[in-house]
Parts: C-alpha cells; sequence; structure tokens
C-alpha cells in the first residue's frame, strides 16, 4: 500500500503540516496518530485544531481520554493511552460516526474498536527536533486525501 512521508525539522513545522492537513478535512473522518512518547501526537493534533479554527487550547487529554472542541468542524481529541483494555468501550463509535474530526492518539491500543477506514499518521523521533511523519491511508477515502494533500 501506498504511504507518504514527510520531515519536520522542529514543532512548528508539524504544527503547519497538520494545519494544512486540517483544510481537507471533513466531518466523519478519523485520523490514528501513533508514535512514542515524546514523538509529537499531540504537538500534531493542536496544529491540526488550528487549521480547524479551534479557538481553545487543546491539552493532552491523558486524563480525560476524550475532549471535544468546536472549530469550523468539531474536533474529538482522544488520547486512549490509559483504556484498561482494548474492549473498553466508553462510547468510541459516537465519536467516529459523528460530524465531527476523530484524532486518537494511541490508537493501536483499541484496534478493535476502530472504524475500518481511517488515516493512520506514524511519527518517529529522528533526533531531538526533527520527525519522520508517515500517512497510511486506509479507504479510497483517505488515499483520496492524501494525494490531494502530497
Ligand atoms: P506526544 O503527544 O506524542 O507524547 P507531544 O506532542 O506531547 O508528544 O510532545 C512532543 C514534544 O517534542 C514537544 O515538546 C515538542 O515541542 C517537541 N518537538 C520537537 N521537535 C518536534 C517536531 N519536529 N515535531 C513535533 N514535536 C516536536
Ligand atoms: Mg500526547
Amino acid at each position: 500500500m501506498e504511504v507518504f512521508e514527510l520531515t519536520t525539522m522542529n514543532d512548528k513545522e508539524t504544527s503547519q503540516f497538520a494545519a494544512r492537513l486540517a483544510e481537507f478535512l471533513k466531518p466523519g473522518d478519523v485520523i490514528a496518530l501513533e508514535g512514542d512518547l515524546g514523538a509529537g501526537k499531540t504537538t500534531f493534533t493542536k496544529g491540526l485544531a488550528k487549521g480547524l479554527e479551534v479557538n481553545k487550547t487543546v491539552n493532552s487529554p491523558t486524563f480525560t481520554i476524550i475532549k471535544e472542541y468546536k472549530g469550523r468542524l468539531p474536533l474529538y481529541h482522544m488520547d486512549v493511552y490509559r483504556v484498561a483494555d482494548a474492549f473498553e468501550d466508553l462510547g468510541f463509535d459516537e465519536y467516529f460516526e459523528g460530524n465531527g474530526v476523530t484524532v486518537v492518539e494511541w490508537a493501536h491500543l483499541i484496534e478493535e474498536q476502530l472504524p475500518a477506514e481511517l488515516l493512520t499518521i506514524y511519527l518517529y523521533h529522528q533526533g531531538q527536533e526533527q520527525r519522520k511523519i508517515v500517512l497510511k491511508p486506509t479507504g479510497p477515502r483517505y488515499e483520496q486525501l492524501c494525494k490531494e494533500i502530497f
């Protein structure tokens, strides 16, 4: 399967890329974010929120699991790092099928509950401030989306 890659040299570049991607997003889009602690998942989400014209500051929702923000489209920000088990159903479906954009940090931890089609974005440390960002679309909607962006 085709993947799309870029390298960013600092957090601002990651944020700017996410903000640009946000302009292409539609209601019901789901983005899975993967990467080690400090790779930039939350930084990416903050940029995406900016691109969705969210005015509030987006924080890491580690202790709340799901946070909702108003923007051009609603943003549902999930961090499922602390979900106790992969099958614990916290009503994720309602978000995935909602009118907003869902971003899930550590998405593989709830793999069984993820929608069949989504955009997975991997962030890899390549040094203090350098990150490799790999986009892997699953399904025609997300393949199209990647082609529009790159
Ligand atoms: P995660 O949510 O994956 O744990 P965060 O976004 O909370 O990661 O933290 C990433 C940290 O790395 C931030 O302090 C950010 O400023 C820093 N950083 C440095 N370079 C980059 C980069 N190129 N992209 C994203 N974050 C970066
Ligand atoms: Mg985070």
